[in-house]
């Protein structure tokens, strides 16, 4: 019998490093790094991560790292996308939630899975294509996505409970604040060599800021493409 070496298997959907297992693994990993909000980690564990991969590295879809996806971008590490979600939530059920920076959709289905309606932006059409397919594919309906620069988040749908940008940016964009509701949460990486991830709550008269850890994301850049 010829045996097969272990380059040669291809990952199919629930066998070996895409299975159920691999994915509880991932959630050992997670709570091990802090994550504690149940209902973020079983969002992580119900989402398949290696669908919005490329089969090439589909292998790697549980580990904690990015990943690229075409286009000079990257999905974020699990790790990064249970904490912000978690910080997101702060325990409460969210309604309205706007992602800036859909890329391939991943942590857009996480959000569908929070969130009563989830709306995301993202500049580069080819992703939005391919993340729409993905959405789909997972039935996550309450999601509407569009090709559209976020910078200036998306007024006509405001006041929202929460808003991620999951790209970073040089400052607190003041057009995000104002589209916060009393008591929502806004979660963006800050800075261009060293970035910090900000949480920004608005609370009945006041902004409170807190500087929560270091991140590497891609940049908030202008434009479509
Ligand atoms: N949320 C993704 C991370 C995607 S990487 C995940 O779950 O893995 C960040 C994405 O932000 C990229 O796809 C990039 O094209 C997009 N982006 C950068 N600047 C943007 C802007 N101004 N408006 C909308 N999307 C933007």
């Amino acid at each position: 019998m010829a045996l097969l070496k272990p380059t040669t298997l291809k990952p199919t959907t629930g066998i070996g490093m895409t299975s159920t297992r691999t994915r509880e693994r991932m959630l050992t990993r997670l709570r091990e790094q802090g994550i504690k909000d149940e209902v973020v980690l079983s969002a992580m564990g119900e989402i398949p991560r290696h669908i919005f991969i490329d089969e090439a590295l589909s292998t790697r879809a549980y580990e904690d790292v990015s990943l690229p996806i075409g286009y000079s971008q990257t999905i974020s590490q699990p790790y990064i996308v249970a904490r912000m979600t978690e910080i997101l939530r702060n325990g409460k059920q969210l309604n309205k939630v706007l992602e800036i920076g859909t890329g391939c959709g991943y942590q857009t289905a996480i959000l569908s899975r929070v969130a009563k309606e989830v709306l995301s932006l993202e500049r580069i059409r080819p992703l939005v294509m391919k993340a729409r397919g993905h959405l789909r594919t997972l039935k996550c309906n309450n999601v509407k996505l569009d090709h559209a620069d976020g910078s200036n988040g998306l007024s006509e749908f405001a006041p929202f409970d929460g808003i991620i940008v999951t790209a970073a940016a040089s400052h607190v964009p003041e057009e995000l604040l104002a589209q916060l509701a009393i008591g929502g949460r806004l979660v963006i990486p800050v800075g261009t060599n060293a970035q910090v991830l900000m949480l920004i709550e608005r609370q009945a008269k006041e902004y409170v800021q807190t500087k929560l850890e270091a991140v590497k994301f891609v940049p908030l850049l202008g434009g479509v493409s």
